[in-house]
């Protein structure tokens, strides 16, 4: 069973679903804002306006990586997706079903096609719960999928699958190392044969060597049971090598969205660039020719986001009307295909073409 620090590396082509499929999970202008509460009588005194009009489609067999830094809503948007909590306004639909609108038992039937793997594999299993009463328990809550009699072996399957020892099942968590655990994590979201499955910052908990081993195993889950993945993490060395496409989100909005070839190769957005410009490059011979771009000022609050463009106070490129008008995300200028950025100044740049998770140098101290 492969684990910490084994040498393996991820693949070019390993992780990646097929994409084009298609739509499965469409998400309509979806806004989650949270009131603020003060004073002595608790009034809503404002706003957190984490997500903020987001607007996407996820295809079947397909990876959206949704990148950010933190607190620009991903983690909400995947909750939303998930419907763990319920949107100020907007709209979600899988295969065609209004979530929103679901209730009862229809709503617990949904829940079965859209399952969510959480960051922390250290915090999201219940220690005094053996591995087999974990990946179980969606079995249980969801009594009809396999009957009681089968329930020891289905887990046992499902142990296997991820790469787990079936025998280990009356294991408890703390027995096992940080990359078991998520396999753990990711058994018990596949448990309910889901559809799409929400991946909130799977391996950032996880040592570099370990991370590849998850992403490359999520990679074969996804090709062998047809899974459609929203990979949301703040590392794009690693969402570049799962991804289909990649939205890039800034204070609760979407301002980038393409292919991984174009957000990678092509950037338009000058927050994406600078994200970009920002990856480390183990190769001294490349870093040379790297342009790095320094952001200054902290990231506003989302209580209170600048207006016009929210990245605005921020962004070297900005203008006058940067301030005062909200850029739309729309195509690229140039009319490439599937490729939109939120930007009133967009245009092509050529950052990096050298992310590779595989050759990132390992972390120090
Ligand atoms: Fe920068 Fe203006 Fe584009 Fe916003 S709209 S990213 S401030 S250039």
């Amino acid at each position: 069973m492969p684990e910490s620090g084994s040498a393996q590396t991820l693949t070019a082509d390993a992780p990646k679903g097929h994409g084009g499929g298609e739509p499965i999970l469409v998400a309509k202008d979806l806004v989650k804002h949270y009131p603020i509460k003060g004073g002595v009588l608790r009034r809503t005194v404002g706003h957190v306006k984490a997500v903020d009009g987001v607007s996407f489609t996820l295809h079947r067999g397909e990876t959206l990586g949704v990148v950010g830094e933190s607190g620009c809503g991903k983690s909400t948007l995947g909750r939303l997706l998930m419907r763990l909590e319920e949107p100020t306004s907007g709209q979600v639909t899988f295969d065609g079903i209004d979530m929103y609108a679901q209730r009862g038992s229809a709503m617990r039937r949904l829940r079965r096609d859209i399952q969510i793997v959480f960051q922390d594999p250290y915090t999201s299993l219940n220690p005094r719960m053996t591995v087999g009463a974990i990946v179980g328990e969606p079995f249980e809550i969801h009594a009809d999928v396999v009957p009681k009699g089968g329930r020891r072996k289905a887990v046992q399957d499902l142990l296997d699958l991820v790469g787990l020892n079936p025998e280990h099942i009356n294991r408890y968590p703390h027995q096992f190392s940080g990359g078991q655990r998520q396999r753990i994590g990711i058994a018990r979201g596949i448990a309910l044969n889901p559809k799409v499955l929400i991946c909130d910052e799977p391996v950032s908990a996880l040592d570099v060597s370990v991370q590849a081993q998850v992403v490359n195993l999520m990679g074969k889950l996804q090709r062998e049971l047809g899974l459609s993945y929203v990979f949301i993490a703040h590392d794009l060395s690693v969402v570049r090598h799962i991804s289909d496409r990649v939205a890039v989100m800034y204070l609760g909005k979407m301002v980038e969205l393409g292919t991984e070839d174009q957000i990678y190769g092509h950037p338009t957005h000058p927050y994406t660039q600078a994200l970009l410009s920002a990856v480390p490059v183990p190769d001294p011979t490349l870093r040379g020719h790297r342009n790095q771009i320094v952001l200054t000022g902290d990231v506003p609050s989302p209580a209170n986001p600048p207006s016009g463009c929210r990245f605005h106070t921020r962004c070297w490129k900005a203008q006058e009307v940067c301030s005062t008008d909200d850029p739309a995300l729309v195509d690229r200028p140039d009319g490439a295909s599937a490729h939109q950025s939120a930007c009133h100044f967009a245009e092509v740049a050529k950052v990096v073409d050298t992310v590779d998770v595989s050759q990132r140098p390992e972390p120090t101290g």
